[in-house]
Formats: C-alpha cells, structure tokens, sequence
C-alpha cells in the first residue's frame, strides 16, 4: 500500500464491527439473553420503581467518548430491561395494550438489519408492507380494492380516516383552500366514550374541538342514536355540516361495541362518512366465537386499528383502511421533483408515503408479517376469544365476592370494578381507598391495572389484552386485592 492510500484508510471511518467474528459471538450472546428474559418474565415483578442509581445513569450527558458494545449491552440489561413498563408480563391489564411476541421481536431485528425505508420503492419490504395491508383488510371483510397503511398506532390511522373524511365531505379542495374555504363549518359525531385521539385529529385538521360533537350513551355505553339522530337534525337546522359519524368498536373504558350496523344506515341516509375506531375491537372480527360481536365494521369508509394491541405486535404497529382508494391518494398523495416515479428500476412503484404524513417509513409490516405466518391467523383469534372469556371468568369471581362489585357490564376484555371495604363511605374516600389498592398491587409488582371514571363514578379496570394471562393470574388478583384491604383496613 502507498502512502497516500494508507493515510485514506487511516481516515475513513465506519460503524460496522472492527471484528465481525466477536460481533456474532456478541450477538449471539445477547440475542440468547433476550430469550431468557421473555422465559422468565413470571418470575418477575409486573413492575417496580427505578432506584436513584438508575434514574442518574439515565441522566448523563451525550457521550463523547466510545464504550466497548459489550459494556453498552450491560448497561442496557441494567436499564431498560431491568425497569421496563412490565405490558409484556402475563399480568399486566392497565390502559391499553399488547404483550408483544418473540417472533415480533426478531421481526424488529431483521427489519432494522435490513434496513429499507418503507416509504416505498420497488422492493420485497415493500410489497410485504401491502401483503399485511391486504391481510388486515380480509381479517375486517374489506374489499381487496380498498386501500391502506401502517402506522404507528391507533391515533395516527384514526388521524388519517378523520382526514379523508374532512377532506372528502369539506365541499372544496381544503387541501389547496385550507379550511377557512369551507362552505360551512363540518361537524364531526362520536359517544362520549370517544377516544382522545379523537379530540387531537380535529384539533390538527383546523376544524376545531367543537367540531367533535359528542353524543350520550345509553346504560351500556353505547352510543345513544336517538341522541345522534337528532344532534345531527339541529347542526343541519343551524346551517353546519354533518360530515361523519365515528363508531367505536371497543371503547376505551368499558370496551363497549357502538351499533355498528345502524350507524352505517343512518351514514348512508344522512350522506355522511363513517369512520370506525376499531383500535380494541376490530380484530374480534377474526375471533371464532365472538366476531358476531362487530358486524357492520365491514360497511365503514374508514377503520383504524392497532396490530400493536390485539395481534401483540412490539410496538409500533397500528393500521388505517380506506374502502375508496382514490380518496385515500387524494388525501395524501404530492409528487416532489425530487421523488418522481419511473418505469422501471428501483422507483417503479407507488409511492407508501402518497397514502399517509409520513415520508420516511418504518419496516413495521415485518414483525406482523412474521408472526402471523408462525401461528396463522386463526390463533390470534383464539387468543382474542381466550381474553373475553378470561374477562368474564374475572367478572363472575368479583360477582362471587361480597366486597368486590363490578361497576359496568362486561362486553369483552374489560372489566371494572369497585372494592367495598364497608357501607356507607364517601365517593372521595372510595376513589382514595381503590387507588391505593391499585397502588399498593403496583408497587409489590403483583399486578398492574388501571382505573378510570364512568358516569362520574371512580372504578378499577383491568383490560385483558395479553395471551400470557392465565385464569389463575386473574384468581391471584383477587385473592391479592383482598389480602390489601385486609392488612390495610380503612382508614388507610
Ligand atoms: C389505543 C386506542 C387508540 C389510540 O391508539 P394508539 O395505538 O395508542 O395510538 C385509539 N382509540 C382506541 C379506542 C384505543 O383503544
């Protein structure tokens, strides 16, 4: 070598491993650590607090300096892995989440090794990010033709239906206009069991919060259509625009399941967009025993839902469908001089960024991809239906139990409910004894679970969206949650 070459290789850096052989071997390593971790996740606490030590480790500046990978990787199984949110142990029902999977996570892996931007372009990722929007498609009886994207979850593909639907129904081009052209003020409808995604779409779209018109549910926690019917009466009598109504399959609360069939009928009759929030419930459309629990989901205009939830992708994984495809290009699509197509070659495709805001796009598609192929579809929906019969054994243990009363009926895999400790207590000193309750159970990384608020009455709710779960995780919950009340009787 001369030495100008020497001194070109002296300067010239990369990021791959000087030793690709000890790179394997880390790897290697590691990867069979992970597996470990995901084994032996029982037998570790749902979740427990960082000490200082780690909160400080987590605090420091940007390193200047480089660290061999194997003390990075420590540090790592020390960190994140040691204190994680605890959404993949078998007892886990807060908010609302997946457990992840195994292959999910080696779906992330190859994705990242592999490397392709999925804002499209001629190439396999590609068309694998289409296959998993067909297949999400024919698990919700979509036609073929109909169009779709991944996203990064629920409220972006909620983002994206409400922004066709705007779009759409705007009675201008509000994509040349900006909403100030519009004609007359949309107004969009939903339960007041509404996601608040919701409430940030039409923030972000202009239209403003009270373009979200929220319609009463009745005592199951559906919406009220007689409500609907005649909200949408007064706005079209005061000159607004009814623009679309927003079922929800699966409310975030009670898991409710909105009239998915009447409100499809009185779309078509109102000429209105319908859009389903099907982040929970979508997917029970391929649960053998309960899908009958979602028709009518077919006939939306537009679907958002939440691989990231009931299909346990790592996340993020969420999904919007649009039934006309046209509309759904002409919400998004714009041809940049510096992103032209061309008939053969690497850009001769269309373009995945043309279908929603993102210009660069993630491999999300594989992680999905791969775990379906392992276990098929059909399993996810036994899991799907393991998780509604495990939330209704929950709710006849807490029926069994004098102390314990359930605070809403169960529809699917959500169930709340109340501890009693005595007669008579105030509705402050009952909120205050169940979180702590929710705390304590918290905090011994026993269990997690959330509460929530419905008819302004405070409730616990636990939301079983996880195939670790066994029904004795649900027979320990409760023997914990009276083990609690028992040791700490009120006055806590
Ligand atoms: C989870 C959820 C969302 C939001 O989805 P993300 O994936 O968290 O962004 C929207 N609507 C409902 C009903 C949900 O359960």
């Amino acid at each position: 070598m001369g030495d100008s070459e020497q001194t070109t290789a002296a300067s010239e850096e990369t990021l791959d491993p000087a030793d690709w052989d000890a790179a394997r071997a880390l790897v290697t390593r590691v990867a069979g650590e992970a597996v470990d971790h995901l084994r032996d996740i029982r037998s570790r606490p749902v979740w427990r607090d960082m000490p200082p030590e780690i909160r400080t480790r987590l605090a420091t500046k940007v390193p200047h300096r480089p660290t061999p990978l194997e003390d990075v990787v420590r540090e790592v199984f020390g960190t994140a892995m040691a204190y994680p949110m605890g959404n993949t142990h078998p007892r886990f029902w807060a908010w609302y989440m997946g457990a992840g999977n195994l292959t999910g996570a080696l779906g992330e892996f190859l994705a990242a090794v592999q490397g392709s931007n999925l804002g499209g372009g001629n190439h396999a990722a590609a068309r694998m990010d289409d296959q998993v929007v067909g297949w999400l498609k024919e698990m919700v009886n979509f036609p073929s033709e109909a169009s779709g994207t991944l996203t990064s979850g629920g409220s972006m593909a909620n983002l994206i239906g409400l922004t066709v639907a705007r779009n759409v129904m705007a009675g201008v081009d509000v994509r040349a206009e900006g909403i100030g052209a519009l004609p007359q003020p949309l107004r969009f409808y939903a339960s007041d069991q509404v996601h608040g995604c919701h409430f940030k779409a039409v923030e972000g779209l202009g239209l403003g919060r009270k373009a979200l018109r929220l319609i009463p549910t009745t005592e199951d926690f559906r919406i009220d259509l007689t409500a609907l019917r005649t909200a949408i009466a007064e706005d079209r009598a005061a000159g607004l625009k009814p623009a679309c109504i927003i079922g929800t399959a699966g409310t975030v609360n009670v898991g409710a399941i909105d009239d998915l069939n009447a409100l499809a009928d009185l779309a078509a009759v109102e000429g209105m967009w319908f859009h389903i929030d099907g982040c929970i419930g979508a997917l029970i459309a391929i649960a053998p025993v309960n899908a009958p629990l979602v028709t009518g989901l077919e006939r939306a205009d537009s679907i958002a839902m939440d691989p990231h939830k009931w299909l346990h992708a790592p996340f993020e994984a969420g999904c919007a469908l649009i039934r006309d495809s046209a509309a759904h290009r002409d919400s998004f699509a714009h041809s940049a001089e510096y992103l032209q197509g061309a008939s053969r070659g690497l850009a001769a495709a269309p373009w995945l960024h043309d279908l929603g805001p993102q210009t660069s796009r993630g491999f999300r598609a594989l992680k999905v991809w791969m775990a379906l192929k392992e276990h098929g579809v059909t399993k996810f929906g036994r899991l799907i239906d393991q998780n509604i019969a495990q939330a209704k054994y929950l709710a006849d243990l807490i029926n069994q139990t004098p102390e314990l009363e359930l605070a809403a009926p169960t529809c699917i895999n959500i169930v709340c409910f109340r501890h009693l400790p005595k007669v008579g207590m105030s509705a402050e000193d009952l909120k205050r004894w169940n979180v702590e309750i929710m705390l304590r159970l918290q905090e011994e990384g026993i269990a997690v679970f959330s509460d929530t608020t419905l008819n302004g009455r405070h409730c616990l709710r636990v939301a079983i969206t996880n195939h670790r779960t066994r029904r004795a995780d649900l027979d320990l919950l409760v023997k914990e949650i009276l083990a609690v009340a028992m040791r700490d009787r009120w006055p806590v």
